[in-house]
């Protein structure tokens, strides 16, 4: 049956300007890192775009080696677009990056031109798009010239392969000095995806004023520490959960005393707020304008339901957020 997307899709989310740039992102952007490889059921990850679709939530976030197997995300990504959203591609931004291992040999990794270059054309074809939205560098590297790389987002975009360019991981010191290039190159940076969440916090210590006095957007990835910071782990390890089944970037290690035991605190604080604390952890990154989208990753539909609650409540007193820091220091 042909997929009809919620007709009210845009009344139910909020969408922020992403920087001083002309583009609004939805408050809360679906990542594809996981559960949308080959390895995993596809009617499942169709669910997943689909209800985020008729959540409101506009922007996808992929790379070019999610999975898996790297790659396998985009695939399934363009087989469902092709399927569901052929009607819909001008209402999406979708985003993809190049920076980590993709191929062998020496063009298949990191920041030379060629390897960018490339990289975009292959996630392309795998999505069958004729551009993507946003193109980010993935990670610095420190062996190629930040003016090459920067030059290889610029070249993307005057080729209209992208319309606009990211950086992600960039550190404040290194992400001034791209950012700066990109401005004399005339393609000015649009966003940074940075690791951000009450676990993570080296963004409050610069990288946020950068952004802020720049007039560019951030969208933290990684929200929920990947599951940590949901009541899924105070009473053991459920089967279907990613410490379970991914095993690789998330693991029982992960999941020490005294950190189980900050959730908990967590937790009763998010209760008293009268949410879930995955609903608490997305609203205290959105409570911050700074911060255009968060982006989610989800195994479940019912998930991102879940999380889109967040917006009933970004608001966060003095007491709440002292609360908060005390139980994280
Ligand atoms: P999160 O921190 O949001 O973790 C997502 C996981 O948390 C889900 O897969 C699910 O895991 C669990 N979860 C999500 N919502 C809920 C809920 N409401 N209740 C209970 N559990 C929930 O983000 P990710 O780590 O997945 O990262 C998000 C996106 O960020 C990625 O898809 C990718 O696009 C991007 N990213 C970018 C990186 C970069 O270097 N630029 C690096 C990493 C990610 P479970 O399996 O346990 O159900």
């Amino acid at each position: 049956m042909l997929y009809q997307p919620s007709p009210d899709r845009y009344s139910k989310m909020e969408y922020r300007q992403c920087g001083k740039s002309g583009l609004k992102l939805s408050a809360l952007s679906l990542g594809l890192w996981h559960n949308f490889g080959h390895v995993n059921d596809f009617d499942n990850s169709r669910n997943l775009i689909k209800t985020a679709f008729d959540h409101g939530i506009t922007h996808f976030d992929l790379a070019n080696n999610y999975g898996p197997p790297p790659g396998s995300a985009e695939e399934n990504f363009g087989k469902i677009l092709a399927q569901d959203f052929k009607s819909y591609r001008d209402q999406m931004i979708i985003s993809t990056k190049a920076g980590y291992t993709m191929w062998e040999g020496p063009y298949g990794d990191w920041g030379s031109k060629k390897y960018l270059v490339a990289s975009l054309d292959q996630s392309l074809k795998r999505m069958k798009l004729d551009y993507a939205d946003i193109f980010y560098h993935h990670r610095p590297d420190p062996a190629t010239p930040l003016e090459e790389t920067m030059n290889a987002l610029d070249l993307i975009v005057r080729q209209g392969k992208a319309l606009y360019v990211g950086l992600s991981n960039y550190r404040p010191a290194e992400a001034a000095q791209a950012i700066q290039i990109l401005k004399e190159l005339g393609t000015p940076c649009l966003i940074h995806q940075p690791k951000y969440s009450m676990f993570e916090r080296w963004v409050e210590d610069g990288l946020l004023d950068l952004l802020a006095n720049e007039g560019i957007g951030c969208i933290p990835f990684s929200p929920l520490a990947q599951g940590l910071l949901t009541d899924k782990y105070l009473h053991g390890v459920p089967a279907d959960s990613r410490v379970a089944t991914s095993g690789v970037f998330l693991n029982a290690t992960h999941l020490t005393d005294e950190r189980i035991s900050k959730v908990a605190e967590l937790n009763a604080v998010a209760e008293q707020r009268g949410q879930k604390l995955a609903q608490m952890a997305l609203a205290w990154l959105l409570r911050d304008q700074r911060i255009t989208s968060v982006l989610i990753g989800s195994s479940k539909p019912e998930q991102i339901v879940d999380s889109i609650k967040a917006l009933d409540n970004t608001t966060f007193s003095e007491d709440e957020l002292q609360t908060i820091n005390t139980i994280l220091k």
